[in-house]
Order: structure tokens, then sequence, then C-alpha cells
């Protein structure tokens, strides 16, 4: 039996809150119970977002939750160059295209009227026909979806988490309706999106389980299709429940409340954080 490698991925753009510690003690205690492998990973492409104050309280809170991890921490910003590399053999393939669309340039597009249809919230195309040669510093690169499901077969992949439990087909449909022409390379040249990053990666990590929140398990459809398209293996997902505060909304990165260092701050401990999120 192949061994479980799992990971925590954060990328370093503020203080980690109740989700990220209920993530990574779920995923350090999975793979803990499967005598597997327990990785931290340093989601840090974003030059803009990620600071280093930010990684180091990771490091900080992560000891203090009692977590241990593989010695090697990745951290994406030092692999930028193997990132690219994948995303131009997308390139050379035909299946990416240059994009100089602004958000408003996209929601016009999407607003305009199409006689009582309601417009799907995806990139509606504009740029689809420009070819690689002609991009621009500034320019994303966007990702073919029509061309890139013609290059594939039937996709599936096996959930554990308990919403989702089960084996699931890649819809071509539920891509093209949900997702649409994702960004890959994102304005900064040489800086390609979180999605692609991590699929990257959890193939050069050998992951085998990817344990993360509910609210990415839309993206893993894609995930799965870039896997694919790149002949990556598909590792086993779980996406688990959301830590949500008492409004019923989910915690982001701003409820320094629910930081993990406002918690130590009040001397709390690690067995109460583990009770408040319910491990
Ligand atoms: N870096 C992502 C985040 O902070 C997590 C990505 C993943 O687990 O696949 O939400």
């Amino acid at each position: 039996m192949s061994k479980f490698i799992t990971r925590f991925a954060p990328s370093p753009t503020g203080p980690l809150h109740l989700g990220h510690a209920y993530s990574a003690m779920l995923a350090y205690d999975m793979a803990k119970a499967a005598d597997g492998q327990f990785h931290l990973r340093i989601e840090d492409t974003d030059i803009d977002r990620c600071r280093p104050e930010w990684e180091a309280l990771i490091y900080e809170d992560m000891h203090w939750l009692g977590l241990t991890w593989e010695p090697r921490v990745l951290r994406q910003s030092e692999h930028l160059s193997a990132y690219q590399n994948h995303l131009m053999s997308l390139a050379d393939r035909g299946l990416v295209y240059p994009c100089s669309c602004s958000r408003s340039d996209i929601r016009a597009a999407l607003s305009a009227p199409q006689e009582g249809v309601t417009p799907p919230d995806v990139y509606p195309g504009t740029c689809r026909h420009r070819p690689m040669s002609d991009r621009k510093p500034g320019d994303a690169l966007r990702l073919d979806l029509t061309k890139a499901l013609d290059q594939v077969g039937l996709l599936t992949f096996a959930e554990t988490g308990a919403a989702h439990r089960g084996t699931h087909e890649v819809d071509p449909k539920f891509l093209t309706r949900e997702i649409g022409d994702a960004v890959l390379g994102r304005k900064e040249i040489e800086t390609v999106s979180y999605v692609l990053a991590a699929v990257i990666d959890d193939a050069a990590q050998s992951m085998t389980h990817i344990i993360r929140g509910e609210d990415l398990y839309q993206i893993t459809y894609l995930q799965v299709l870039l896997q694919a398209l790149l002949n990556l293996p598909t590792p086993v997902y779980h996406h688990h429940r959301l830590i949500r505060d008492d409004d019923g909304k989910r915690l982001a990165k701003r409820d320094d409340a629910r930081a993990i260092s406002t918690y130590r701050a009040e001397g709390k401990s690690p067995e109460d954080i583990r009770k408040l999120v319910g491990l």
C-alpha cells in the first residue's frame, strides 16, 4: 500500500485563524493515524499580498498547536521557474492564450443584454482568439477550456470528505458553466495562479491525499483537468467543513478575533483550540 502523504498549504497573507487550525490539525491527525507524512507548504506566489512576518507567524502558530511536519518546507516563491515551464508546455500545445481584460471589462461583457438569459459568472472569452505571440506585459494567461477538454478523456477523482464522499466524474458542462477559461498565469510575468502551482507541487511532493476546506471543492474539477493535461497523478481529495463565525459566515484572514495568535495571547491552550473546532 502506498504511504499516506498530505500537506497543509497556507498562504502567508494574514494570521492563521481557527479555520486554518482545523485544516492543519485534521490533516496532521489523518497522516498520523495512517502512519504517513504531514508536510507544510508555503503558498507565497502572490508577491503583493504575502509578507515574511505572516510566514514567521505560521511557523510559530503551528509549533504552538503542537504540530510537527516533514523537515523540508516547500516555499512556492523558490520554484517559480518550474511552474513557468509547465505553463509554457500548455502554451506550446495551444491551450493557453493572453488576456488583457480588466475586471470591469469582464463585468461589462457579462452584463451585455442576452434576452432573458442570465449569463454565467465566468470569463466570456473576449481574448480567446489571441495567439501567445501577442502576449504583452501585464497580460494574464488563460486556459482555453474547450481545447483543453478536447485533449482528455473521461476524468474522475475520489473524495473522502463527508459532504461529497464517493467517486466523481469531471463533467465538462460543469467546468464550462462554473469555471470557464481560468487564469493560469497571472498578470505579473513569471507568476502562475494558485490552482496550477498547487497541482504541480502536489505531484512534485508525491501527495496522496489533499485535505482542505470545502471552499476549494469546485476548484478540484479544474485541478483534476490540469493533472490530466500535465500527465500528473490525481491524489485522493478530502474536503472538510468550514469553521464559521457566530453569524454562520466563513472565517477570513481579517477576522483577527479568531486568529490563533489572539487565542494564544489570551492564554488559551492548543487543547482549547481543538475543542473549539470540534476535534
Ligand atoms: N493556499 C490555499 C489557501 O490558503 C490552500 C490550497 C490547498 O490546500 O490546496 O487557502
